[in-house]
């Protein structure tokens, strides 16, 4: 199969603007933001999205929200708020079947979504 645009990232085969990185994910911001903070928490290890995520992957998970929290301190955003979305399959709005966490903020952000 080929790879998903956030796994050429990771493999560094093309660039993207990172806004953190450790053993576990990455954190970039997004190409297309829909906020003045948009930044996508993506896991080394690939999973196609949340909902195949397995028991062994609990860890991980957590991982990446904690990872979302951090960024949302270091980018000035954690007293204002934010919003955390994983969009899982068609009618979620997936794109990009590889499992990331959005990150927004640094704007009112209107409840519920579109
Ligand atoms: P999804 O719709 O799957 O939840 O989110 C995919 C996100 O990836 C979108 O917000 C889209 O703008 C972003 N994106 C797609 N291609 C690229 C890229 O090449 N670089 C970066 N930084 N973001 C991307």
């Amino acid at each position: 199969m080929s790879k998903t645009i956030f796994q050429k990232i990771i493999d560094r085969e093309i660039p993207a603007k990172l806004a953190h990185e450790d053993e576990h994910c990455i954190a970039i911001h997004d190409i297309n933001p829909q906020a003045p903070v948009h930044v996508l928490v993506i896991p080394r290890r690939p999973i196609a999205r949340v909902g195949e995520a397995k028991a062994s992957d609990a860890a991980l998970l957590g991982h990446l929200l904690l990872a979302a929290a951090d960024l949302a301190r270091k980018l000035g955003i954690a007293e204002s708020g934010y919003r955390l979305v994983i969009n899982n399959g068609r009618d979620g709005g997936e794109s990009v079947p590889y499992l990331h966490v959005h990150l927004l903020g640094k704007r009112p952000l209107a409840w519920p979504p579109g």
